[in-house]
């Protein structure tokens, strides 16, 4: 384009040398299908790549394109917008007057090639709009991608995927009957917010339906290791103030078995948003890609919270698995009394880990979570994360 904020750009910005079209050679395993949806990915990244790259002729494979040394600040004049939903190729950008399906420019998806996409759910993006949207399904292009906080992440074949980025806090949901609690996967979905750096909050739903005391134990057991527990039944009207509380100013994710009432416990707290919902759906039928893996919702009380339809539990495949140690909050203090340095607090002798079950000072299902997670088949792409 040539405009003076490009030039700004030159003085501000680095030239870094992108090999574009690198990738693409290498594709020649791939089934004609992705590479349909590739040809069609670089079509649109097309449409846009023209407006601020210097090529150097369209033969170069080879282009000099100016970014910023911190992504951000050469973009700093650009609007700003939080990523509400992924589509394929586009991603839904809301800056808190409307939603528009935006492109990722090209340079973003080249420098973070790990990931699969490079611009997530809760993302903060600097984006252009695009002046002229006639005929060109994009409304705008995502210049830069803000630094992320708080983050789920899962392997996709080899590559890393933030599911979500930017929350503070998981609102593990279980209920307290149709489906049962499982304890385990409370202690999974604990482990991935931590290791994401997500404060988990457990939230005990369906308490109408409680007869026999586990959620009472459960709830007494997790607030032993300090974490917030709330008890919630969305048809007696329990805990959803306090549940309001938690959610009140706070980026949340919600996660939780099918079933245990996560839309029921959205719905009330905020009454009008199936409404919201089918606003979205309704602004971002333009493309072909519908499917969605997680959607940001605002809250009227202030805050948003990100529902993972799609995701159907915590991936812990991007933790090693010698970290999980750390995510027990219980056995931190504990694990430097095991006789050997490198325990593992499963086959090991004299191991404080172990001997604490025994004593009654670990509950025997905590253990069990961790030997299970440890013992878990190594996860396809692990040597690729050894380099990390
Ligand atoms: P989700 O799959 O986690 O989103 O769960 P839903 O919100 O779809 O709820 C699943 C079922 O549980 C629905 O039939 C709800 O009416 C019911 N449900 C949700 N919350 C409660 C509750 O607090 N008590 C009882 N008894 N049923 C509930
Ligand atoms: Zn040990």
């Amino acid at each position: 384009m040539g405009s003076p904020s490009d030039k700004r750009k030159g003085k501000s910005g680095k030239k870094i040398r992108v090999s574009f079209r690198r990738n693409r050679s290498k594709r020649v395993r791939e089934t004609d299908w992705t590479r349909r949806a590739r040809d069609e990915e670089d079509q649109v990244l097309d449409t846009h790549r023209s407006e601020s790259l210097s090529g150097k002729g369209s033969l170069s494979r080879r282009r000099t394109v100016i970014v910023s040394d911190k992504d951000t600040g050469a973009q700093s004049d650009l609007p700003i917008g939080i990523v509400v939903a992924m589509r394929g190729l586009y991603a839904d950008v809301d800056d808190g007057e409307r939603i528009r399906a935006c492109t990722v420019r090209r340079v973003l998806k080249t420098r973070l090639i790990r990931e699969r996409h490079p611009v997530t759910v809760g993302d903060r993006v600097r984006f252009r709009i695009n002046p002229d949207t006639e005929g060109v399904v994009s409304e705008g292009v995502i210049e830069a991608v803000e630094p992320r906080t708080g983050h789920l992440r899962r392997y996709v074949g080899r590559r890393i995927q933030t599911i979500v980025a930017n929350v503070d806090q998981a609102i593990i949901v279980c209920s307290a009957a149709e489906p049962a609690p499982k304890p385990h996967l409370i202690d999974r979905y604990i482990v991935a917010s931590h290791a994401g750096d997500i404060i988990p909050i457990i939230c005990m739903n369906k308490s109408d339906l409680e007869t026999d005391g586990t959620i009472e134990e459960l709830l007494i057991r997790y607030r032993a290791l300090g974490y917030t527990a709330v008890c919630t039944s969305v048809v007696t009207g329990a805990g959803l103030d306090e549940l309001r509380d938690i959610l009140r100013d706070q980026a949340s994710v919600i996660a939780g078995q099918s079933g245990v009432g996560k839309s029921s416990l959205l719905n009330v707290i905020q009454p009008n948003l199936k409404l919201q919902i089918g606003d979205i759906v309704a602004q971002t039928q333009k493309g072909r890609h519908t499917t969605t893996t997680a959607v940001l919702i605002r809250l009227e009380i202030g805050g948003y919270v990100v529902d993972t339809p799609g995701v159907k539990s915590f991936d812990l495949s991007v933790i090693d698995r010698n970290e999980y140690e750390a995510y027990f909050v219980e056995f931190v203090d504990r694990v430097k009394n095991c006789k050997f340095a490198d325990c593992t607090h499963t086959h090991e002798h004299e191991c404080a880990i172990k001997q604490a079950v025994e004593d009654g000072e670990i509950h025997a299902d905590r253990y069990e979570s961790y030997v299970r997670m440890y013992e878990e088949p190594t996860p396809p792409g692990w040597q690729d994360k050894l380099g990390e």
